[in-house]
């Protein structure tokens, strides 16, 4: 969609409401982890926090620098978390020199992705692989999948003129798509991080952990959590998850609740159209207040 036919369709409340029912119904229905699931899997006893993925990130996926904070000739790219220029970010977790490790943090790639039954308009996807992705010539901007999202990975483009939303897709559209495997897959020296299909990388994860059990924490995060995500971990014995930053989760999705919700309220049908009208003119509201923040996220 061109850029004057995406601000007139922004423009739309109850008619536009209306026919986006349609699409919203299906974006996540019938996702269910399948054979051909492909994901990632990190394990952080093998990282080395050079952070060639984090570069290779940027390169392939065309993102802009974070300059460091006295770097007054802009030359050096350092990103500290993940924002709208960064899609990938490998931080450190050190209490003392015995106590640390590196961690990966991207889209988890979730099963049941809370993003793809928040979005209003089909916006964020998952294809038949497992990858959530994102159409930026549908989003409205509403950034429901962002308030969706228990691990806070969607950013929004909040300095620019035209925002969309920030988030890994797996190299879907670059380097998966021209060589086989994500960019930060291809170049990991140590293969910290490697790519496959889902059930062989939970197979690889639990050959490790029966080879060396004193190596890892007992848990392969991922694996179960909130229904069960692409992207899994093995983190080292004396470091857990929520030091790592991950949460502690249901076994359960909370995108299956989303969904029965949309579902409830599509069973009338005036009332969807009066919700997604208040819905539509709340976001643009918002995003017209929210245009030039310094907010990030
Ligand atoms: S981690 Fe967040 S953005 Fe990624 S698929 Fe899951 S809900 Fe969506
Ligand atoms: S899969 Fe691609 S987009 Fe995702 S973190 Fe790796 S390099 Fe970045
Ligand atoms: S490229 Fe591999 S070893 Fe280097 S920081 Fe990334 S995951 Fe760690």
């Amino acid at each position: 969609m061109k850029n004057s036919s995406r601000r007139d369709f922004l423009k739309l409340t109850g008619l536009g409401a209306a026919s986006l029912m349609a699409s919203t119904a299906s974006a996540s229905e019938g996702v269910k982890l399948g054979e051909n699931d492909v994901g990632m899997f990190y394990d952080a006893t093998k990282c080395v926090g050079c952070k060639a993925c984090v570069a290779a990130c940027k390169r392939v996926n065309d993102m802009d620098a974070v300059p460091a904070p006295n770097d007054e000739d802009r030359l050096w790219d350092a990103p500290g978390k993940l924002d709208y220029r960064t899609r990938n970010i490998i931080q450190l977790y050190k209490e003392d020199e015995e106590t640390w490790s590196y961690v990966k943090h991207q889209c988890m790639h979730c099963v049941k992705p809370g993003c793809v039954s928040a979005c209003p308009v089909t916006a964020m996807m998952k294809d038949e692989r497992g990858i959530v992705y994102y159409d930026k010539d549908k989003c409205i901007g509403c950034r429901y999948c962002q308030i969706a999202c228990p691990f806070v990975i969607p950013k929004f483009e909040w300095p620019k003129a035209f925002p969309k939303i920030v988030k890994c897709d797996l190299c879907k559209f670059t380097n998966l798509k021209e060589k086989g495997i994500p960019a930060c897959c291809e170049v990991c020296p140590t293969e910290a991080v490697i790519f496959g299909k889902r059930s062989d990388l939970l197979a690889e994860a639990k050959r490790r952990m029966e080879t060396e059990p004193e190596k890892y924490q007992e848990k392969i995060y991922g694996e179960h959590e909130i229904g069960g995500t692409n992207v899994i971990y093995l983190a080292p014995q004396k470091v857990n998850f929520a030091q790592l930053g991950f949460p502690e989760l249901e076994t359960h999705s909370y995108a299956a609740f989303s969904e029965n919700i949309q579902h409830t309220i599509y069973k009338g049908f005036i009332a969807p159209v009066a919700l997604y009208s208040l819905l539509t003119f709340v976001a643009i509201r918002n995003r017209k207040k929210n245009d030039g923040s310094e907010d990030e996220e």
